[in-house]
């Protein structure tokens, strides 16, 4: 339905504000939330021509919603594609897009540093249906091009990952996938278009959890696919449609509202992330800091390129230890002597959220996949809030300066 009308050109941080469905009669200035499963209809006409798909206009929930709709206006807007489709979660967007892009007997090219869901889901799930899946490192450009086959379909990366921030040059993918006929997804979670927008690299599809930083507050659950107009009608709304993974009209306002503050927020963050990291390299309790802003990251020079000079708020470190044990009591007693910040597997919140990987979202993989994923024991993530940065270090240094 018609976007609020505005003038060409706009920037970013106007388009986050602004963009939008049309206003209702009542004139509200804050986007309305339409929390309606139905729609009543003018006529029988008018219905029968909305049914046959001949005129404009809402039927039912789970085929569209004006609040749903003003938020896939304002990413589609941010991340620069023509088009987008709100999901009930990101999980649910990746979902969506394997099942409206592939079929049995396709092939998917995916990193194994990926979120470990997606890695179940393609790898796993989609498996029991003939699709075909190749797991490579997610910065050995030779190995994703190895990779391909006649029945190669998508590739899909992430980048950031979760949680060593490895970096992949999207530009380079777009080029392999499109070379072989194949489309181009990235997972924007951990940057998002404030940060990164993997279309103006080639990328085809931009997915995301909506969960993390476009709600940016902790609150609810959303994910979306991005992409161009012809996709997203043709491709990923019918199966939508059928298969009901419809985002919520209130988790969709809430998301409206949060990319409001997104561009402030993520630059806020990543500032915060960059000095956290910095002061972390210098203190004696810690091995190695990974984070993209710190020039002893192995893609740093890629990742100032492809996120506009900043790292994002994501960073993880190890801490020294003898001995497997001991970096997993090190790394609890790191995390048990929190008293301001928050043991807590998201991210993408104004709070500071802090996790162990090997126990959790990479607690299933054997030590020897942990390994190899570079998933220590004694591995700490950090997903930066907006505290002040001195009450974040204090908190750290309650457990870091009391090691044993
Ligand atoms: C959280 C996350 C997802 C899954 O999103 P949900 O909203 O939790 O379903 C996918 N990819 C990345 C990188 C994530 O961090």
């Amino acid at each position: 339905m018609a976007q609020h009308k505005m003038p060409d050109g706009l920037h970013l941080q106007t388009l986050a504000v602004r963009a939008a469905v049309e206003r209702s009669q009542y004139g509200e200035n804050s986007e309305a939330l339409y929390l309606t499963s139905g729609y009543v209809q003018s006529s029988a006409e008018s219905q029968a021509r909305r049914f046959a798909g001949e005129e404009e206009g809402d039927t039912y929930g789970r085929s569209g919603n004006p609040t749903v709709r003003s938020m896939e206006m304002r990413l589609a807007a941010l991340e620069g594609t023509e088009a987008c489709m709100a999901t009930s979660s990101g999980m649910s967007a990746i979902m969506l897009m394997c099942f409206s892009l592939l079929k049995a007997g396709d092939h998917v090219v995916i990193s194994q540093s990926m979120f470990g869901s997606t890695l179940k889901l393609i790898g796993s799930e989609f498996a029991r249906f003939g699709v075909q899946s190749s797991v490579v490192p997610q910065t050995d450009l030779a190995a994703w091009q190895a990779a391909m086959r006649p029945n190669t379909r998508l590739l899909f990366a992430e980048t950031p990952t979760n949680p060593l921030a490895e970096v992949c040059d999207i530009a380079a993918l777009a080029e392999i996938a499109h070379a072989a006929g194949a489309l181009l997804a990235v997972d924007n979670c951990f940057a998002s278009p404030a940060l990164q927008r993997p279309v103006e690299f080639g990328a085809d599809i931009v997915m995301h959890s909506g969960t993390k930083y476009l709600d940016g507050q902790g609150r609810v659950m959303a994910g979306a696919l991005c992409a161009s107009e012809q996709m997203v009608n043709e491709k990923f709304l019918p199966v939508q449609k059928n298969s009901g993974m419809v985002l919520s009209p209130f988790n969709a306002w809430v998301v409206l509202k949060g990319l409001e503050t997104l561009d402030l927020r993520m630059r806020a963050q990543s500032a915060l992330a960059q000095e956290l990291a910095q002061w972390l390299q210098g203190h004696q309790a810690v091995a190695r800091v990974h984070y993209p802003g710190l020039a002893s990251h192995p893609q740093h020079a890629l990742a100032m390129r492809q996120m506009g000079g900043l790292g994002g708020a994501v960073l993880s470190f190890d801490l020294k230890a003898g001995s497997a044990e001991q970096a997993r009591a090190r790394a609890f007693h790191v995390l048990d002597a929190l008293q301001v910040m928050s043991l807590c597997t998201n991210l993408g919140d104004t709070k500071t959220l802090l996790t162990h990987p090997a126990s959790t979202s990479h607690g299933k993989l054997s030590e020897a996949q942990r390994q190899a994923a570079g998933i220590g024991q004694g591995l700490v993530r950090v997903a930066v809030g907006l505290e002040h940065l001195e009450d974040i270090q204090a908190d750290l240094l309650r457990g870091l300066d009391t090691l044993k």
